[in-house]
C-alpha cells in the first residue's frame, strides 16, 4: 500500500504524520470494513492533501465545505486544483438566462415560475 500512497499523494512529500493518517484511512475503510472515517486533526495538519489521496484511492468522491475560504484557498492552490473539479454555491454562478445568480432570481423564489418555463420562453424568444 506504501508505493500506492505515495503515488497518489499530490506532493512531494508527507507533512507530519498525513501518510500514517491516509493508510489508516484506507484500512479502515477498505480492509476493516469501516463505512465512514472522521479525521479530527487540527489546522495546519494537511488534511486536504490527506482527502484528496483518500478520493483518489477510491477512484472518485466529493470533497465538501462549508467554509468558502478554505474552498478558495483550493481551487486557487496550484497543485491540489489540478486534482478535482471545483464546484461553488449558487450565489457564485451568474445565470445565462437571467444575468443574475440563483440566490437573488426573482424565479427562483416563485412558486408559479421555474426555470424550465423561462429557459423555453428565453429559447423561443431567441429563436424569433
Ligand atoms: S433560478 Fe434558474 S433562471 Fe434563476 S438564476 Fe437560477 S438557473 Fe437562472
Amino acid at each position: 500500500m506504501t508505493s500506492t500512497v505515495d503515488e497518489l499523494f499530490p506532493f512531494d512529500s508527507f507533512r507530519g504524520k498525513q501518510h500514517l493518517v491516509i493508510e489508516a484511512c484506507i484500512n479502515a475503510l477498505y480492509h476493516d470494513g469501516y463505512d465512514n472515517v472522521v479525521i479530527d486533526a487540527p489546522v495546519g495538519t494537511g488534511k486536504s492533501p490527506i482527502n484528496i489521496t483518500n478520493l483518489k484511492y477510491a477512484s472518485d468522491g466529493f470533497y465538501t465545505t462549508p467554509s468558502k475560504s478554505l474552498r478558495q484557498q483550493l481551487m486557487g492552490d496550484e497543485v491540489l486544483s489540478d486534482e478535482f473539479e471545483g464546484l461553488k454555491a449558487r450565489e457564485d454562478y451568474t445565470c445565462g438566462i437571467t444575468g443574475e445568480n440563483c440566490k437573488e432570481c426573482s424565479i427562483n423564489q416563485s412558486s408559479e415560475q421555474s426555470c424550465a418555463e423561462k429557459d423555453r420562453s428565453v429559447r423561443i424568444g431567441v429563436q424569433k
